[in-house]
């Protein structure tokens, strides 16, 4: 927990804040012999130096820790890797969409060189137009170069879904969890039937991964009311911060001062 708080701090700095409340200000400062030194909200520790911001507590940055950070790694991590799944789908698409352009050229020259035959056919007694392999290769050139095609559309359209799960799990936002959930259970089956068709060592992970994805998605982050819902979700971002502890405890204060 605390290593991934530093690790954060480290990378993003540290997140002082210093609070218009006096009696919040208190806590969250101290006097060091190198001058004020104010708590970071992430990893708690005190840092010699101006706060970073200031403004009343609630205008504070939610910051998180503990549990909502390690969270935080997790669907970003996630993010990283449907970024990734989008660009190697989206280089697939430009592949299928180059072989059927190189198709369509030679389904071109096929039929522009075909007529040019005729007269070498008609001399060996064979006739283009009634030939079943010449109709046959007519039939599968206009065949696979449209379903060539939709299978280009189709593989764009899965690399847009996944670019757009990749966005909301890096930002972090309630649509993404739901986009990602809803998106990865829609792929689940085709998926599965992928196994069953090749069973390949990315495959099974990739499936297990996502199963996981989804499961962990469902429960961590109270989707579609499990585990309490929305109510807890707030709830626990509102308690999981430093600025509410800290109100918190000021509240037990001045609730034993008046005792
Ligand atoms: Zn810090």
């Amino acid at each position: 927990m605390v290593d991934f708080a530093l690790r954060s701090c480290g990378l993003r700095g540290h997140a002082t804040f210093a609070p218009d409340e006096p009696e919040l200000r208190q806590r969250l400062k101290a006097d060091t012999p190198a001058g004020e030194a104010w708590r970071c909200l992430r990893c708690e520790t005190f840092v010699v130096g101006p706060p970073r911001d200031s403004g009343p507590a609630n205008t504070a940055p939610e910051i998180p820790r503990g549990r909502m950070l390690r969270d935080r790694t997790l669907m970003r991590a996630l993010a990283v890797e449907r970024a990734i799944r989008a660009v190697i789908v989206l280089l697939l698409a430009a592949g299928v969409f180059k072989v059927t352009g190189s198709r369509e050229r030679l389904r071109h020259a096929f039929e522009q060189d075909l007529p040019l035959l005729k007269p070498l056919a008609k001399q060996i007694g064979f006739n283009p137009q009634n030939s079943k392999i010449i109709h046959h290769i007519a039939q599968a050139f206009a065949l696979s170069s449209s379903t060539l095609t939709w299978i280009g559309v189709g593989l764009v359209a899965y690399a847009v879904i996944e670019l757009i799960e990749a966005v909301g799990l890096w930002l972090v936002r309630r649509w993404g969890e739901y986009f990602a959930v809803i998106a990865t259970s829609v792929f689940l089956p085709l998926e599965m039937y992928e196994l069953t068709e090749k069973l390949t060592a990315l495959r099974l992970i990739a499936l297990v991964v996502n199963i996981v994805a989804v499961i962990w998605l469902l429960w961590s982050k109270r989707l579609f009311g499990l585990n309490g819902g929305d109510t807890a979700y707030r709830e626990e971002h509102h308690t999981a911060s430093l600025l509410s502890v800290e109100r918190a405890g000021l509240g037990e204060s001045a609730a034993s001062a008046t005792i």
